[in-house]
């Protein structure tokens, strides 16, 4: 894997074309992770595959819905090392999308349930590949976790290696909030760098309290997992629930609009369910937060493929 030893892969991070006439932008591409088109599923995947391939287990079972980057990113890591792959997937035949389509590709297989049932078909499962002498890994939906944690305190280290070499200085990072374990990583990498930069997560479909609660807890369990001695309240957590617009995968135009002018400013793709609606909501937020003069990191978090979802069904406006 790209992570380990002399192999280790940084990713991109460089000031952006796009201006809003008050702050420099800069964009860390995630997305340019080398693998199955990365973004951070893939930071996050490699950390548990490392951890699998350690315990000696040999198949994974994982969780997500049918346009789930992660669901890609493990398909493929399994396909890749000769090893089964089994999902469990709320929608998998209902909604088809290029990431299904891959993951079908991979060979995955994929047991379908209701969402209410998710839980007792991941443990049936479960029970069922070790009964055929399998010794199945799970990784949570989405990469969830003190392993998927660590992956963004990695990132973050590269943030701050970037801005040493550089001599230049972010005051803010934004990003996609989705189960917050992106966030968690970035504030524990904040907070054991004990710099004090914003890092302001924008939410793609929670709503607080929950989404800061969930994001806490993470950053938590995280710096116990280390023995770490210090605790954040949801209150600190920078989770912005404004800009969910209509939830999960939603349309809205004017996160189509922000999604064309940055492919056309900078040749950079954007999806409506994650990143765009990110971009959107940082640029939204920063007007409203009257934020000046400041250099703003952005982390593209992946999800190209969904991209192309959203380009089937018309990115034009007018
Ligand atoms: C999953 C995902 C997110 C959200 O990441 P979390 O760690 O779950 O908050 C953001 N962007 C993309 C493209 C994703 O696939």
């Amino acid at each position: 894997m790209w992570s380990e030893g002399d192999g280790y892969v940084k990713t991109p991070i460089y000031e952006m074309r796009y201006s809003d006439g008050h702050n420099r932008f800069f964009i860390k591409r995630e997305d340019l992770l080398p693998f199955s088109l990365g973004g951070n599923k893939a930071r996050k995947a490699a950390l548990f595959f490392e951890d699998m391939e350690k315990g000696g287990y040999d198949c994974v079972l994982t969780y997500g819905s049918s346009s789930s980057n992660h669901l890609r990113i493990v398909a493929n890591m399994a396909a890749s090392k000769g090893i089964p792959c089994h999902i469990v997937s709320p929608d998998f035949d209902t909604g088809k999308t290029n990431n299904s389509r891959l993951v079908d590709l991979f060979g995955a297989r994929v047991k379908v349930c209701s969402l209410t049932e998710v839980k007792d078909t991941i443990r049936e499962l479960n029970e069922y590949l070790s009964s055929q002498g399998y010794r199945p890994y799970f990784i949570p939906g989405g990469g969830h976790g003190n392993l998927g944690t660590q992956a963004y305190v990695q990132a973050y280290d590269e943030i701050c290696e970037f801005e040493k070499l550089t001599g230049q200085h972010f005051d803010y990072i934004y990003h996609a909030s989705g189960t917050g374990t992106t966030q968690a990583g970035l504030v524990c990498g904040s907070i054991l760098s004990g710099d004090g930069k914003k890092i302001i997560g924008i939410s793609i479909a929670r709503k607080n309290p929950y989404g800061k609660e969930v994001i806490a807890e993470s950053i938590n369990a995280y710096l116990a997992s280390i023995d770490f001695n210090a605790k954040v309240s949801p209150e600190s957590v920078d989770f912005v629930d404004s800009y969910v617009a209509d939830g999960y995968g939603s349309r809205n135009q004017e996160i189509l609009n922000v999604i064309r002018q940055v492919l056309i400013s900078d040749g950079i793709l954007l999806d409506s369910t994650y990143t765009g609606k990110a971009f959107y909501g940082m640029k939204e937020h920063i007007s409203k937060m009257r934020i000046r003069h400041s250099n703003i990191l952005f982390i593209h978090t992946g999800g190209t493929p969904l991209f192309f979802d959203g380009l089937e069904t018309g990115l034009v406006t007018d």
